[in-house]
């Protein structure tokens, strides 16, 4: 693959309002910086390779060569992307209850992995107010602090960078799927640094079915509330069709159909919905809020996995056919409809002089997402 740098990476996705704001190129330099959720480019760097460019999950992203550097298969375009197992979970009792999202199951996998020291420290997000914040924890009983989602994108991943700087090379890491992709870029080193190992130690995935702009979210609830006092956010899983905002007893009801209104477009280009590129990915289980989804995707993430129920962090049952039917149908869904966005406006394998793509996919693997 040609690499560019901060220039293409202005012009293709910044200047085009396509970033997602993952912090992928945020603290590799001085030059980048998000601000209130927006990344900004502070000057004019014309170097002509970058690492913003190379790990940006917005550019040339070259799904076939990932995946055979992640699992050492092709793509296939399959709807959850390639696994060894789909179950599901939640905390164990060594882990004690918390404002957690669902389950609880990322919390208690990272908690354990940094207790074993499977990793050293975790990159997670924690939240101010309203906003998404990144964070570095290194003790495992900080972890839980992190505890729930935040819907809006926030720059997680230059907590990533920050803890390559301090010196830790065996980091747990917790993303959405476009934050994981732009990590799994990262890990195959596309600048083919000397002397480069992979700084994870395990990757866990969110589902994501999009995010909430933070600038429009913070304006739209703020006329409504005291964003300050919101202790927890919530979406249940279809049918409700509302958004939970909690605010101490109290719980306020919000159309999805007004929050849709705050997704940024780029989410709509977005083609995977379960973080296919992590060692474990984890969402909500339909019909069952205090349970998760639990994708096993490669041997570490299953090893991990298998320990961590062993030793009582983790609870672990099948999953009914029923909820893996649907998982499939829902991500197979938003993969083929942002496919069909990506190739209707020309950003799908593009190769004339001067057009990068977005997405690099094989023409027979395409055909069989669009089927
Ligand atoms: C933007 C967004 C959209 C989502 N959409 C869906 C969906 O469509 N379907 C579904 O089933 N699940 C979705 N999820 C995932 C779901 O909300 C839970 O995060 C997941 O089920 C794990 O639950 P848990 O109880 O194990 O999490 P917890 O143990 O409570 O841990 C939550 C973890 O999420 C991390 N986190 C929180 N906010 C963010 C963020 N903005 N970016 C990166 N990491 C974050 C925290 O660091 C924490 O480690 C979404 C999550 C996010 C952040
Ligand atoms: S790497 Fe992430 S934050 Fe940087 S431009 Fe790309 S999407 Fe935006
Ligand atoms: S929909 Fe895709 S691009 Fe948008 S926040 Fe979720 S993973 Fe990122």
């Amino acid at each position: 693959m040609k690499l560019y740098g901060p220039t293409e990476l202005m012009e293709d996705v910044l200047g085009k309002d396509l970033c997602i704001g993952c912090g992928a190129c945020i603290d590799l330099c001085p030059y980048f910086r998000s601000h209130r959720g927006k990344t900004r480019n502070l000057f004019p760097c014309t170097l002509a390779q970058g690492r913003c460019w190379a790990y940006c999950p917005k550019v040339e992203v070259d799904l076939d060569e990932l995946s055979r550097n992640l699992f050492d298969k092709p793509y296939q375009g399959d709807p959850l992307g390639y696994n060894l197992e789909v179950k599901i979970s939640k905390a164990g009792e060594k882990i004690s209850s918390s404002n957690f999202q669902a389950g609880g199951t990322v919390t208690a996998l990272m908690s354990f992995a940094l207790s074993k020291g499977y990793i050293d420290a975790v990159v997670l997000t924690d939240r101010e107010g309203l906003k998404p914040v990144p964070r570095i924890v290194t003790k495992p009983e900080d972890i839980i602090s992190c505890s729930s989602s935040k819907y809006s994108a926030a720059p997680t991943l230059s907590a990533l960078n920050q803890a390559l700087k301090n010196g830790h090379n065996h980091l747990g890491v917790v993303g959405t799927p476009c934050q994981v992709l732009a990590l799994t870029q990262m890990r195959s080193n596309p600048l083919g640094e000397e002397n480069f190992t992979d700084p994870t130690g395990l990757v866990v995935g969110l589902f994501c079915t999009w995010s909430i702009d933070f600038q429009r979210f913070e304006t739209f609830l703020s006329k409504q509330m005291d964003i300050e006092k919101i202790t927890k956010i919530d979406i249940p899983p279809p049918p409700a069709e509302i958004m939970e905002i909690y605010i101490q007893d109290n719980k306020i009801g919000i159309p999805l159909d007004e929050i849709r209104k705050l997704v940024p477009d780029t989410c709509s280009y977005c083609i995977d919905m379960s973080a296919e590129f992590s060692d474990v990915s984890v969402g909500v289980l339909e019909g069952r809020p205090d349970m998760n989804t639990l994708i096993i995707r490669t041997q570490r993430g299953k090893q991990i996995v298998e320990e961590a129920e062993k030793e009582g962090f983790l609870l672990i049952d099948d999953i009914p056919q029923e909820n893996l039917e649907h998982l499939k149908w829902a991500a197979g869904n938003k993969k083929k409809k942002a496919l069909l966005k990506v190739k209707q406006q020309k950003r799908l394998n593009t190769t004339e002089e001067g057009r990068r793509a977005y997405l690099r996919i094989y023409p027979e693997t395409i055909e069989q997402i669009l089927s």
